[in-house]
């Protein structure tokens, strides 16, 4: 067997001009275009080419954006101020603070800052707790994409053994989740892998799905999955490559070619879960615009 390929790359597109739509009737209808705010701390150049896509996929379906840089050397309560302005002010819809942030600063004291009706990355605990509980809320956008993907190809989640390999708070983790509700989405009988599993194979081998966030190239290869299984590659890493002009490539955590033998789909690297994510981050600024996860009525 060689797997179909997933083409994120195009679903995206089709959720971006979904978007794109709904932002049109939004405004015509009288309100003012969606604010999404991005905040960098340094200058890291994989987040300011991260921060890149973001902004231009804003542009393309008719969101604002803006981009507050502040230096590395920033403390956490003048960054914790800053977020708290952009908290209070009523043109920002949406706010987002790229990841990682220099060592000397919590990432869960700064997310937790952020007023969590605008969290449109859904790393608040507030939309963590929600999503854990089964209720509306603001989906962290990578798990969110890869569960489109699903809907877009038809492929059955429900009654299935997911394998989550992976357990961060911003893929595995909600992944995990959104996978094992009962009453949502999911359905799907889940199992969760990470650094402290041992024999990772004896889990990966009976996957029915198997998403991948590790960030470990060729972590995943062919001997580790069943014949048929559907797999989502989430990692993106940077191994060297001396035949490209930039001198690497880009690969995800899965031995693609060996393991597309054996599965039924699979998502490439890059142009699989990558795109996703940016078009899933429009569409939660756009929810936040029209207060549709937390309407005033429930609002603090
Ligand atoms: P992370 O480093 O925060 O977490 C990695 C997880 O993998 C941890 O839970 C760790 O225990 C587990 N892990 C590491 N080595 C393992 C091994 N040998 N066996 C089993 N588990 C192992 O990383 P992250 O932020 O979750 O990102 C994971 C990957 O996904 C990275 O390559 C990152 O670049 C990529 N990523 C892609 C997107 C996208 O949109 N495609 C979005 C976010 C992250």
């Amino acid at each position: 067997m060689s797997a179909k390929l997933i083409d994120g790359q195009r679903v995206a597109e089709l959720i971006r001009a979904e978007v794109r739509e709904d932002v049109e009737a939004w405004v015509e209808d009288g309100h003012r275009p969606p604010f999404l705010k991005v905040v960098q701390v340094g200058s890291d150049p994989g987040s300011t080419s991260y921060i890149g896509a973001k902004t231009r996929a804003c542009a393309e379906v008719g969101i604002g954006s803006e981009t507050l840089r502040l230096p590395d050397t920033i403390s956490a309560d003048e960054l914790v101020r800053a977020i708290r302005r952009l908290n209070a002010d009523d043109g920002v819809d949406g706010i987002l603070v790229q990841l990682p942030l220099p060592s000397h600063l919590s990432s869960h004291h700064v997310i937790e800052s952020i007023d969590y009706r605008k969290d449109v990355d859904g790393f608040h605990p507030m939309n963590v707790g929600r999503l854990a509980l089964d209720q509306p809320t603001f989906r962290s956008c990578t798990p969110a994409g890869i569960f489109e993907l699903f809907r877009h190809y038809s492929i059955p989640v429900k009654s299935r053994h997911a394998v989550v390999v992976g357990a961060s708070n911003i893929v595995g983790s909600p992944m995990a989740i959104m996978l094992s509700r009962e009453n949502s989405t999911g359905k799907a009988t889940t199992t969760i892998c990470h650094k402290f599993t041992k024999d990772l194979t004896r889990h990966t081998i009976d996957a029915d799905i198997l998403v991948v966030a590790a960030g470990q190239p060729n972590l995943i290869k062919a001997e580790m999955v069943k014949e048929g299984v559907v797999v989502i590659d989430v990692g993106i890493n940077r191994v060297a490559d001396e035949t490209r002009e930039r001198g690497y490539r880009i690969t995800g955590d899965c031995d693609f070619e060996s393991v597309r033998e054996k599965a039924s789909w699979i998502t490439p690297v890059p142009g699989g879960v990558g795109p996703m994510t940016v078009a899933m981050l429009m569409k939660n600024t756009l929810l936040a615009a029209k207060k549709s996860i937390y309407p005033a009525e429930i609002s603090t």
